[in-house]
């Protein structure tokens, strides 16, 4: 009975290891690795066992850095089953959709530059919108807290994680002859607290812990607080008489932005507003929120009941056509306009900043991560000019930064979800660059746990580890 950490394992993304228990194979996660230059080339790259001779994948969320390289995974073989709660699985369907249309586009983008400098050498996509859907195939739905044998000797209950709707962590029971193990996956652990989501759920006691640390050695700012200063940009935007552009992820941050609109909208003035999602993937992300509300916690639910049908927002506007979307680059003011990409990195949100970056009457709300080298992160360093379709704009719109909605825990939520193990079970650290999981290590350590980081290739044996 051994685990083996293979990915996510001294980064964040690319999150997969590898259980093998009475000589059957089972991944954790199967994820995309994203950012760096070789990123491309490590997804690519063969997978350090045979795909054709794993048993069965455990997903943990529908994130594509836990659920990217499925695709891949099929193509070489793998047949076996992927078990993921029901509301995953309908979050997966969308995200590799998009992932396929986008490596897609990238590779015919690639192929025409290499045509015209006389390059006869073709790329393929990373993998097709077909071969996305030919995976959706092998998935099996799990609810929480239903105990399933996914394997002779393997047993899988899902536990709410409170990090995107669907997503879990992942108990498991193992057995091998007279040996009996408990194994416990983190995956992402939400905020306590959050909007829409329940909070991460703990279980009954563990051997082994396996832990994410994305934000292992930080606070977040405090929610309230957070609303708090969402509120006043949004009073105050309505006497400057012009838009306000709203970036953002199509999946979890648009609806909780919509849901945060919704219980707010007497108190921000939001009715003299017209208010636009202007993005197919998040007004579909959203619908299948919808449809899975028995998800949400008690006050998401009570939202819930009072619209069927999409949020209640009286002056919602779903945009879906590109004509549509266009249509709103034609109004001066009065606008919000919720759109991807969170990053700035394309989508239509590149067209809205187009037309209102130069206006300082309108302004631009960031509410999550902006990597390095992104328009999304030069406009929040404070650049005078950023390059939007090949046009230098100046940015004279105001620019805030909301600094409290995060999908991941900070340290005092990840400790919060730990101690709620009874026993205080040993705990081995992923998914977090080193000074987040070094800064997670040492907060356990403090508490008298035996906490290590893992780093890839390294094999537990789990007889002897726990
Ligand atoms: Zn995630």
């Amino acid at each position: 009975m051994q685990l083996e950490f293979f990915g996510a394992a001294g980064e964040v993304t690319g999150s997969c290891h590898i259980l093998t228990v009475g000589g059957r194979r089972l991944l954790l996660d199967c994820g995309m690795i994203q950012g760096g230059a070789a990123s491309d080339e490590r997804n690519r790259a063969a997978f350090p066992f045979d795909a054709a001779q794993v048993d069965a994948v455990i997903l943990s969320h529908a994130h594509i850095d836990h659920c990217g390289r499925l695709p891949l995974l099929r193509n070489r073989g793998f047949r076996g089953p992927v078990y993921a709660n029901p509301a995953c699985r309908d979050l997966v369907r969308i995200l590799l959709a998009d992932g396929a249309t986008m490596a897609e586009r990238d590779a015919e983008r690639e192929n025409r530059r290499r045509k015209k400098s006389g390059d006869a050498r073709r790329v393929e996509p990373l993998y097709t919108l077909e071969e996305a859907q030919a995976v959706l195939q092998l998935f099996r739905t799990v609810r929480y807290g239903h105990a399933m044998e996914v394997l002779p000797g393997v047993e899988l209950v899902f536990r709410d994680a409170g990090h995107i709707l669907g997503s879990a962590s992942v108990w498991l029971r193992l057995n091998e002859g007279a040996l009996e193990r408990r194994l416990v996956f983190s995956g992402d652990v939400g905020q306590f607290d959050s909007p829409i989501l329940c909070d991460p759920e703990t279980g009954p006691g563990a051997d082994l812990v396996l832990m994410e640390s994305t934000y292992g050695d930080r606070r977040h700012r405090d929610r309230d607080a957070t609303r708090e200063e969402f509120g006043s940009i949004l009073r105050a935007a309505r006497d400057d008489g012009g838009n306000v552009l709203i970036p953002s992820f199509a999946v979890g941050r648009s609806q909780e932005i919509l849901y945060e609109l919704a219980t707010h909208f007497e108190a921000w003035g939001l009715a003299d507003w017209q208010i636009f999602l202007d993005s197919p993937m998040a007004i579909e992300a959203t619908e299948v929120y919808w449809k899975h509300a028995n998800l949400f916690d008690e006050e998401a639910q009570q939202w819930h009941a009072r619209s069927r049908s999409l949020p209640p927002l009286p002056n919602l506007k779903l945009s879906r056509t590109a004509d549509e979307s266009m249509a709103i680059n034609k109004i001066p003011h009065g606008a919000i306009v919720i759109a991807g990409s969170g990053m700035c990195t394309g989508g239509r949100i590149v067209h809205h900043l187009k037309h209102n970056l130069g206006r300082p009457e309108c302004d631009v709300v960031f509410s999550g991560f902006q990597a390095q080298g992104t328009t999304g992160r030069a406009i929040v360093d404070g650049r005078e000019y950023v390059r939007i379709l090949g046009e230098p704009i100046k940015v004279a719109a105001r620019i805030h930064t909301l600094g409290g909605f995060s999908a991941h825990g900070d340290q005092q939520d990840l400790l919060r979800w730990y101690e709620a193990i009874p026993g205080r079970p040993p705990v081995w650290l992923v998914h977090g660059e080193s000074q987040a999981a070094d800064g997670l290590r040492d907060a356990l350590r403090a508490k008298g746990v035996r906490a290590d980081v893992a780093v890839s290739g390294l094999t537990l044996d789990l007889g002897a580890a726990a």
